[in-house]
């Protein structure tokens, strides 16, 4: 059992609205998560992972998330987005002989996109979306 809580999304989003006050720009998922939890910690000992946050900010429409890759050139065929876990729509077009050729691999929910070397998601840089 971990000794600490895990939050609400509720309280995830109130205190991600707490930060965007104070910030335009958070640099990664790994600095979004220290300030979640920090300004989390008034109200008790709640973590949120990673991962986590960053599908509650992207879902909250209070940011505009970008994504960063870095390419590998593996071959793999992918079916959910490695960001968000939606699923991917493939990328197809048209050959002059009348078939079709895959491009890649793009997310219908959030910015990802991959072409056929597989772009692995680096880092996320979340900013303020002005209102
Ligand atoms: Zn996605």
């Amino acid at each position: 059992m971990p000794g600490y809580h895990i939050p609400s999304r509720q309280r995830v989003l109130r205190t991600l609205r707490d930060i965007l006050g104070r910030r335009r720009v958070v640099s990664s998922q790994r600095q979004l998560k220290e300030l979640l939890d920090r300004g989390m910690a008034k109200e008790g000992d709640y973590r949120v992972s990673g991962p986590r946050a960053r599908r509650i900010a992207l879902d909250s429409g209070l940011v505009d998330m970008e994504i960063e890759c870095r390419e590998t050139h593996e071959l793999k065929s992918l079916f959910n987005c490695p960001v968000c876990g939606h699923r991917l729509k493939l990328v197809k077009n048209m050959t002059i002989f009348g078939g079709t050729v895959n491009l890649g691999y793009r997310c219908q929910h959030c910015p990802y996109w991959t072409g056929l070397k597989r772009r692995v998601p680096t880092r996320y840089i979340f900013t303020r979306i002005a209102k």
